[in-house]
Parts: C-alpha cells; structure tokens; sequence
C-alpha cells in the first residue's frame, strides 16, 4: 500500500463521509433483512479466532482454507449490486465443529457442505458467517463450502481512523452524459487490511493464504479482470460475458484483486524473469479515455522488473501489470495486478507496488503487528530503483531519516492500528535493510534477500523469522544491524554506503 503520499483534500473527506452515511442507511436495511432470515439455531460457543495482535477478531483458528471458487455477478457496474457464490475448499489444523467465516456481506440465501445445504447463522455484530457442519472436520480431511448471497456489501472503515477509507468493495457511479463525455461505472477491490469480507465469505486473516479461481460476470462493454491470469472470456445470453481467472499460487485474502469497468486491455510483451526464468506475463488495464500521462507512469513495468528481480530473486508469479481507477486513493499492491488511482500513477508508486508482489503478496506477515515486512521492503526497492537510475541511493536514505526525525519513530514491529501503515513501518523498515546492507556489503545483502525469498515465498513470516535467516546467512554483525532497527526505541545512527 501506498499512503504515506496521498495528500487528501478536505473536499474528499466530506465527500466519504456522505457516501458513508449513505452506505450506513443502506447496512441497516441489510441488517433487518439477514436477521429476519437466520434459520433456527441454538446457540454457538465462538470459536477460537487466529488472536492476530492488531485485529484479535479476524480468522479462525485451525481452519486453513485451501482455495476459494468464486463467482460474482455485477449486474449494473457502478452500483454496490453484487451477486455472488463461493466454494471454498477447507482443511482443518485441528478438529472443528464449526466453521466460522469473516462475513460482513451481503445476504446470505444458502451455504452447502460438500454439496448439501447445512444450517447457517448471520452473526452481523460480530462480522462472522457461523456453519456447522454434520460432523467436524478433521485434520486431513478436505470439505468444500459453498455459500451463496446477494445484496449490497457490508462497510469495514480503514482501522486507521484518521485516514477516511472504506474498505473492501468499491463501488464508482458512472457520469451522466454531458458535453459528449461519460465515464462508466466502476467495481473494484481495495481491502488491506481487512475489507475482503465485506464481500467474500473468507478466512479473513493473513496466516491462511489460498488459491484463487475468480468468474466475474459483467454487461457487454464491460470487461472484468481478476489476481491471476485470464483461462476464459465467454459470451452469455442476454447481453452478459463471463471472465474467468486462475490465480494459482497462495496470496492474502487482501491482495485479491477484482475490477469491473470499461477498460482497455493492454499487453505487452512477457517478461523472462518468472521462477526459472519463465515468461511473465504482462497486461494493464486501463479505464477507456486514460490520458497519456498517466499511462506513462507504467511504460518501464519491464524494466522494474528486471531490475528488482536482480536484487530480489525470480518474479513469484505469472503475470504482472495494473488496474488504473479514478478515485483518489491509496495504491494498492493487490496480486499480479495493483491497484492504482489515477492521482498516484507516478513511477516511484508504480514500482512500491510491484516490489509488494515478492514483499506481501509471496511472502505475507502471519500476524498484522509484522506489516513493516512489506512496507519497509517496497519503500527499499523504490532507493534500489533510484540508484539503477544513477540517483544517489544515500541521499534518499537521508531524507528518511530527516522524516523520523521530525516525525518521531518506534520499534518496527506495530502496536496499534495506527502504526500499521505510518512513517516508521515505511522508511525505518527500509532503513534497516539499509543498515543491513551497508553492514555486509551489496554482494551478502543480495544473497540475503534472495534467500529470503526463495525460503519463504509462498508461505508466512514473522519478524523473528528475518532476524533467524540474518543470522544464518550473513552472521552476527548483519542480524545485530538489522535488530538494532527492529527493536531499538530511539532512532539509531544513519548507516552510510561505503
Ligand atoms: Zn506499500
């Protein structure tokens, strides 16, 4: 995610709050329609949740869901008119006698195990879908769970409460026609950190990452895109196309991307630098009538590629590009295709993002107190960048440092919803892999985040999971270097390149 830059305007605050305030009359209306269709039940002890230490309510212990199958129809592109079904394939870590879903959506009609209806309850207040099965899973034991709903999505505010953010399903309402101009309506995703269920039944939590399948159905003229890469595009009857994609390695329910809107699709030449040198392929999406500077800020998408694959190891996974939108909004790192406003379009933003797929998307913090392991290594990749382009990467190093100082710091690992996404978890994240680097050398520093990478793409991490890799792969003189900026209260001294 890319925050730090986005300067909102007081016309922009206003302009949230109503559509807040709306949203909210919409959510009671919601609300009375799924208590009025909760089916008897007696009541449910709650399960235990992943006890994240900066959101305790989110996920389930024990459940790992495998894959999500999901299908959504956007009927009318613009409004917050969703209609979706989703499979999801379950195992379990220890023996469940519940499911117990992340749900904050709209109103469930059915939920199916392994084909058959079961019984289900909407708990609203508690954001969860609870399911019992007719026995409990078992470790090793596959089930599917499909979960059928329509309405309107739920609203999860950014937990950043000075940030005006809604989070998950974004819905942008097309102009009218005037002066001969329109902009169609617009449907997309933008959930970190925890927005995904207000419109996906989901293990809404970090530590569980999956596969996804992705079908979006859409009116003719409208184009759906989706993390991953494109297996389909089918025309339906009635005017309807289907866009199916297969995101085939594990990412965060936060990174899942979903667009819906009038886009050009535009491809580009694969990219070598895939897991074994194979072909990345590569395609942005942009809204029909994108001005041309805005387009620009992607035009070196191979060349960042290369360049950041040379530090980080192999690209992690198939295909790469963006999703360009109008609001003005954070970026977001969402998989294989980010998310970017049209106000943060700029190159620097464009290649923080790209640096997320290895840092986020392939290697995701298990717990959200651990998110500087994305932010500080993204914000990295933007000096790595510069000096690939003959900037001095010292200087840039500097003026991080001036931001701390001015703005006051804190040990990386966060406390608060606040700190997860602030000045520290940024640039004195990327000031210790600095400290790191000028500690062992470019040539150790590289080998170090290579092996980083290709230790724990795929799967979760934790900070002392970087502090044990440091100290094996580069001794006691880099692990202390990066301690010291993990842990130390005050801001240690600025580390100098030779
Ligand atoms: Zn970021």
């Amino acid at each position: 995610m890319n925050r730090l830059r986005q300067s909102l305007t007081t016309v922009l605050t206003g302009l949230l709050i109503g559509v807040g305030a709306q949203a909210q009359a919409q959510m009671s209306q919601l609300q009375v329609a799924q208590v009025q269709d909760i089916p008897s039940l007696p009541p449910l002890q709650a399960a235990r949740t992943t006890g994240d230490s900066i959101f305790p309510a989110l996920g389930q212990l024990g459940l790992d869901v495998l894959n999500y199958d999901l299908t959504l129809t956007v009927a009318r592109p613009g409004t917050s008119e969703l209609r979706g079904e989703v499979t999801l394939t379950l195992t379990a870590t220890q023996p469940l006698a519940q499911i117990q879903l992340d749900f904050f959506g709209p109103t469930v009609s059915a939920v199916r195990w392994n084909g058959r209806p079961v019984v289900f309850r909407s708990d609203i207040a508690a954001q969860k879908l609870l399911v019992v099965p007719p026995a409990p899973l078992l470790p090793g034991v596959e089930a599917t769970l499909t979960v059928s709903y329509a309405g309107a999505p739920g609203i999860v505010r950014d937990p950043d409460f000075s940030y005006p953010l809604e989070l998950g399903w974004q819905s942008v309402p097309g102009d009218e026609a005037s002066a001969g101009a329109t902009r169609a309506g617009a449907n997309f995703t933008l959930s970190e950190p925890n927005g995904t269920h207000t419109f996906l039944p989901s293990n809404d939590h970090p530590s569980d990452k999956a596969t996804f399948t992705t079908r979006i159905t859409v009116p003719a003229g409208f184009t759906g895109a989706a993390s991953g890469v494109q297996v389909s595009q089918t025309e339906l009857e009635g005017g309807f196309q289907t866009f199916v994609f297969r995101q085939a390695q594990p990412i965060p329910t936060y990174a899942l991307a979903i667009h819906v809107n009038q886009f050009e699709r535009v491809e580009s030449p694969a990219v070598p630098v895939g897991v074994g040198g194979s072909p990345v392929q590569r395609r942005d999406y942009f809204p029909v009538g994108t001005a041309q500077p805005t387009r620009e800020a992607y035009a070196r998408t191979a060349e960042m590629l290369r360049v950041l694959s040379g530090w980080f190891g192999p690209y992690p996974f198939e295909a790469y590009g963006v999703a360009v939108v109008t609001p003005q909004l954070p970026a977001l790192e969402t998989a294989t295709l980010s998310t970017m406003p049209v106000t943060s379009s700029r190159e620097p933003v464009a290649l923080h993002e790209l640096a997320h797929q290895w840092f986020g998307n392939a290697i995701t913090p298990a717990d959200w107190s651990d998110v500087w392991l994305n932010e500080g290594f993204a914000t990295y990749a933007e000096l790595l960048w510069a000096e690939a382009q003959g900037q001095d990467g010292q200087a840039i190093a500097a003026r991080w440092m001036d931001t701390l100082n001015r703005r006051g710091t804190r040990p990386l690992v966060a406390r608060t919803p606040e700190q997860l996404f602030d000045t520290s978890a940024y640039q004195r994240g990327a000031l210790a892999l600095h400290a790191l680097r000028v500690a062992v050398g470019d040539d150790r520093f590289r080998a170090f985040l290579q092996a980083y990478t290709a230790r724990y793409s795929g799967g979760t991490v934790r900070t002392a999971d970087l502090l044990a890799l440091a100290q094996t792969q580069v001794g006691p003189e880099g692990e202390a270097a990066l301690k010291l900026w993990i842990e130390s209260p005050a801001l240690p001294a600025l580390p100098i390149l030779p």
